[in-house]
Order: C-alpha cells, then structure tokens, then sequence
C-alpha cells in the first residue's frame, strides 16, 4: 500500500493518464495506478542505478514489465516523443531540486497537460517557477505524513499572476485554510519566535537575521489571522 504522502499525490492523477515519474525510486506510485487500473503506461524515471534496479524489481513482481518501464536518465530526458506522456509526477525531493529538473526539461511551447509535484522543502520556489513558464497552478493541499508536512501542487498550462503572499503560502491552501495547513505554519511560527528569543537574550536583537525572522514571523501572523 502507498503511504500517506503518495496516497495524496496519486488522487490528482487524472485517470487514464499517460505518466511519467521523475525520480521514481520503487516506482511505487505508477505500479500502484497501474495494478488499480487507473492508468495504463508510465515510465518511472530515475538519474542514479540502484533506484531503477529498485523500480526493475518492483516491476517485475507486480508483474507490470508491458506496462511499466523502467528508464535511467536525467530529469526529463527519459521522455522519448512516441510515449505520448502527458501528465508528470516529481514527488520526494526538495523544492530546489524539483525547480532545476523542471528547468533543465523545459522546452517552450511544449506543456504537459499535467504537473504533479511534491516538494518536501521550498514549494514557494516551486510555485515561481511554474508561473514564470506559463504553468498555472490550478490545486494544491498540504498533508502530515510520518512526522512531516508534505505540500502536493498541481499545475496545467496556463497564466497566472499571484502575489507575493500567495506563493509563499499557496493560493488554494490559503483559501482553505486546513487544519494542517494552520498547524504547518503555526509550528512555523514557533521555531521562528524561539529564533527571535534566543538572539535577543543573546544581544543580536538589532542583527538583520533578528530583523528577518521577525518579518517571517509577522507574514506567518497575518495569513494565520491572528497578528498582533
Ligand atoms: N518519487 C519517490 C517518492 O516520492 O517516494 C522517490 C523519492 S526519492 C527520495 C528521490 C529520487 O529522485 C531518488 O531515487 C533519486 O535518485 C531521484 N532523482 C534525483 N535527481 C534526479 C534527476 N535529476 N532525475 C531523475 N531522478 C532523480
């Protein structure tokens, strides 16, 4: 069974979806579409060997070698024309990371139809670059798995202008306003008034570091609703 966290990725793949799983790793998450019968091709793609003989033997005992292949490459080079994939998963890896494989396979006037991606860190990164390249960002959620917040985007082709607020916080996320998106930023919150505490006993009260958690802090305060 998919954890959590995939559990949550694989809701936005829409069904019948021609996929391909940047950085796949066991390539859990397409053989689970795949065996669910929610979709029926995908690559798993992954940069590094031991992933993909991880992806090759979890293929093989699920029994998916026709419908699930395994590719070694960089990033988007996996991806041949004739695949005809249209919806793309890069989920489990940090936000920076996910940006340069985006950027890196980027070619203009090709869009998928789809981009699911699951940063673990720096999503605000992630959100910018999908409104500098024409990707619109179109849902997203955030979810607590295994004692970490995780954040899910999704994006289409599409123009978007969000302000600064709505791509630190997320523009859906600060609709909703989830109980666990509140807690997210709430602990959030926390650690940066413990920063400003510990500085301030330690006399850097006037530093630029004291001064930008205290800006953090204050955007945090107001999106949460309760600033003071
Ligand atoms: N996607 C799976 C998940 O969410 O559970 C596996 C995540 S795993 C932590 C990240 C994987 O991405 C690693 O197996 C790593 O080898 C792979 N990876 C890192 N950079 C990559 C790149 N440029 N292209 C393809 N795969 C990459």
């Amino acid at each position: 069974n998919l954890s959590k966290r995939l559990a949550c990725v694989a809701k936005f793949i829409p069904k019948g979806a021609r996929l391909a799983d940047i950085g796949s790793d066991h390539a859990y998450l397409p053989a689970h579409l795949l065996l669910n019968q929610k979709i029926d091709f995908a690559i798993a793609g992954e940069v590094a060997l031991g992933p993909l003989q991880n992806a090759q033997a979890e293929i093989k005992n699920a029994e998916l070698t026709k419908q699930l292949e395994p590719r070694l490459g960089d990033g988007f080079a996996v991806i041949k024309p004739n695949d005809h994939i249209d919806t793309v998963v890069i989920a489990g890896m940090g936000g920076q990371l996910i940006q340069k494989i985006l950027a890196e396979g980027h070619r203009e006037h090709h869009q998928y139809e789809k981009l699911i991606l699951q940063p673990n860190t720096d999503t605000a990164m992630v959100r910018t670059w999908l409104q500098n390249n024409q990707y619109a960002l179109v849902d997203e959620t955030m979810l607590f798995d295994d004692g970490h917040y995780y954040e899910v985007l999704v994006a289409q082709p599409g123009i978007t202008s969000f302000t600064e607020q709505q791509i630190t916080f997320g523009p859906f996320n600060l609709q909703h306003q989830t109980l666990t998106w509140k807690q997210r930023w709430q602990s959030e919150l926390n650690r940066l008034n413990q920063l400003l505490i510990t500085l301030f006993q330690a006399k850097q009260g006037n530093s630029i570091a004291y001064q930008e958690y205290q800006n953090q802090a204050q955007q945090i305060k107001e999106v949460l609703g309760n600033a003071s």
